[in-house]
Parts: C-alpha cells; sequence; structure tokens
C-alpha cells in the first residue's frame, strides 16, 4: 500500500517541457513563409538593425544569436559594432540615423551598455515606431494601457508559449519573482490585464519581499526572473504548478569543456516530479525571446 502511494505521489504529475526551442523553431518557420509572402508580394523584406557596444561575452551570443535568426527566416539584419570605450553623444548619433534609416525597420541596443553610457537616455530617443524591443516609455505604457504596441520581447514569449501551450491563465494565481524592466514588470502587467493569456491575479515579489516562500507556495503559475542560480527550490512550489524560468546563470563546472554550465533561477532537477509543467535552461524562454524580436520587427516592416 505504501508503494503504491508512493507511486501515486511520484507520477501524481507527469511533468511536462514547456520546450521554448521546439516552439520557437516552429513559430520562425510560419515567420519565414510570412516573409516570403511579402517578398513576393512587395519586394521588400524586413530589416532588424542590432547596436552592441563593448565586448560584454553574454551580450555578444545574444546578438549573434538575434543576427543569425534574421537571416535564418530571411530578414536582412545589420550588426553595429563599437568599442566600450565610445561616448554617448556617438552612441546617440548612431540612435539618431536608425531613427531616419528608413531602410531600417526596427532595431535594438543591446543592453546592458558600460557604466559610462546612459541607457535610460538612449531607450528615450528611440524611436517608438522602431523600438522592437519594445521599451520606450510610450510602447510600455500602450502595452499598460492595452493599445497596440510592440511588447517586451522575454514577457511576449513568456505570453506566446503560454498561449501556444494551451496553459490557462484566467483567475490563476501568478506569481512573479523580479521587478525589471525588462522582464518582471512587464510580464506582471501583461498576465493582469484583461485577455487571454491574461486575467489573472498577480503578485509581483522583489528582493525586499518579506516572506518568497509564503508568495510563491500559492502560485498556480510560477515565473522566476531574478538572476540566482537554482534559488527555488521544491518546498518553496505548490504541487502540479507551472513553472517559467526565465534566469540564465553561469555556475563553475570543471566537468564542462567550458569550465561552466547554465542553469536558471529554479533548481529543475528537484522539482520534476512536483509539477505540471516547467521550462528547461538553456532552451526554454531564451530561444522564444528572439522569436518575439523576429515578430515585432516583421510587423514594424508590415506598418511601414
Ligand atoms: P535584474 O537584475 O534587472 O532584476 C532582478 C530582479 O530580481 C530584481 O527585481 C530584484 O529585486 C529581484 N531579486 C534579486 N534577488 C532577489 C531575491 N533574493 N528574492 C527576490 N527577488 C530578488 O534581472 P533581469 O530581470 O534583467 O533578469 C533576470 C534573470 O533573467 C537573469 O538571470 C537574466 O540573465 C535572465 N534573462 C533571461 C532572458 C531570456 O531571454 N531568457 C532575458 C532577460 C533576462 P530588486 O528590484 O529589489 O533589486
Amino acid at each position: 500500500m505504501t508503494d503504491r502511494v508512493y507511486l501515486w505521489r511520484k507520477t501524481k504529475f507527469s511533468m511536462k517541457v514547456l520546450d521554448g526551442k521546439g516552439l520557437a523553431a516552429t513559430i520562425k518557420e510560419e515567420l519565414k513563409q510570412e516573409v516570403d509572402t511579402i517578398r513576393l508580394a512587395a519586394g521588400k523584406i524586413p530589416h532588424l538593425a542590432a547596436v552592441l557596444v563593448g565586448e560584454d561575452p553574454a551580450s555578444q551570443v545574444y546578438v549573434r544569436n538575434k543576427v543569425r535568426s534574421c537571416e535564418r527566416i530571411g530578414f536582412r539584419s545589420t550588426l553595429i559594432r563599437r568599442p566600450a570605450e565610445m561616448t554617448q553623444t556617438e552612441l546617440m548619433e548612431i540612435v539618431a540615423e536608425l531613427n531616419e534609416d528608413s531602410d531600417v525597420d526596427g532595431f535594438i541596443v543591446q543592453l546592458p551598455l558600460p557604466d559610462h553610457l546612459d541607457e535610460d537616455a538612449v531607450n528615450l530617443a528611440i524611436d517608438p515606431r522602431k523600438d522592437v524591443d519594445g521599451f520606450t516609455p510610450v510602447n510600455i505604457g500602450m502595452m499598460t494601457l492595452g493599445l497596440p504596441s510592440y511588447l517586451p520581447a522575454t514577457p511576449n514569449g513568456i505570453m506566446t508559449m503560454l498561449e501556444r501551450y494551451g496553459i490557462p491563465t484566467s483567475g490563476k494565481e501568478v506569481v512573479v519573482l523580479g521587478r525589471s524592466n525588462i522582464v518582471g514588470k512587464p510580464i506582471s502587467i501583461l498576465l493582469g490585464r484583461k485577455g487571454d493569456p491574461g486575467n489573472a491575479t498577480v503578485t509581483m515579489c522583489h528582493s525586499r519581499t518579506a516572506d518568497l516562500a509564503f508568495h510563491t507556495r500559492r502560485a498556480d503559475i510560477l515565473i522566476a526572473a531574478i538572476g540566482i542560480p537554482e534559488m527555488v527550490t521544491a518546498d518553496m512550489v505548490k504541487d502540479g504548478a507551472v513553472i517559467i524560468d526565465v534566469g540564465i546563470n553561469r555556475v563553475a563546472d570543471s566537468t564542462k569543456e567550458r569550465g561552466y554550465r547554465l542553469c536558471g533561477d529554479v533548481n529543475y532537477a528537484d522539482l520534476e516530479n512536483k509539477v505540471a509543467a516547467m521550462t528547461p535552461v538553456p532552451g526554454g524562454v531564451g530561444p522564444m525571446t528572439v522569436v518575439s524580436l523576429l515578430m515585432n520587427t516583421l510587423e514594424a516592416s508590415k506598418k511601414r
């Protein structure tokens, strides 16, 4: 009897892996077909430009992925690389040129920027019509009001994933860990909006939250975006919850050739028999973020 109960417990939730990599590949194929149709009809292909300042290794990987993804689905892409020592004035000139360039449909300035450069000033200078990262005040404001806008890439990727996997959000308790402008805050707003996905009751936690586990244990859907390796453990999670792990962390690992492994903010192995569905790291939210950027660029191109 004990064995049976144990077995039932172990198999109570056969966890579904929310395969962002696979879903992203499917959506890219859909986008590619749409790009082909547009090219044949209008003779124009979407054009994304990316500005990369400095040598930050993670940023280089992210930008390379974005540029490669553009090429694979038939977009044009332009990578503008500048040394970390560039001045604010020089960067603002590049932004002004990209705003004016009628050939560019949308562009991104890869963050973080070196410390001496003012990210807010750059963000405020980007033309909202070309803001395919969805970070400018106009697009954030439109999103908050529920009006059509370019949604920030990572939150939009999460929304697309919830939608395509048919994960219900209406009336659910969603707990978001993190309140950054690019992930925590916008995903909290999006899931609390009227709509589907949406209509959730959202709690946004951060480093000053008094009792984090109290909130996480109530979550039907837990979204972790804090940047602390495997901080969320099984005792913090409700049975049958859906886990969206946004974190991408490097942890030293001498068994790997490169000397580190990637992991999320959630302890994946710890939760495997406890939750209903979960995104892996890598291969979960990351690829969906890139796809969102491509969807926004296609949208910008169609508008123009
Ligand atoms: P930020 O560093 O900007 O924000 C982290 C947030 O976590 C802050 O709001 C902070 O609170 C909160 N936090 C930190 N420590 C704790 C704690 N102990 N308990 C509760 N909350 C805490 O990070 P980002 O939002 O930019 O990124 C988060 C993670 O997601 C990173 O690992 C990043 O690499 C990854 N990421 C992944 C993407 C993808 O495509 N998969 C895209 C973007 C990011 P406070 O505000 O009080 O400081």
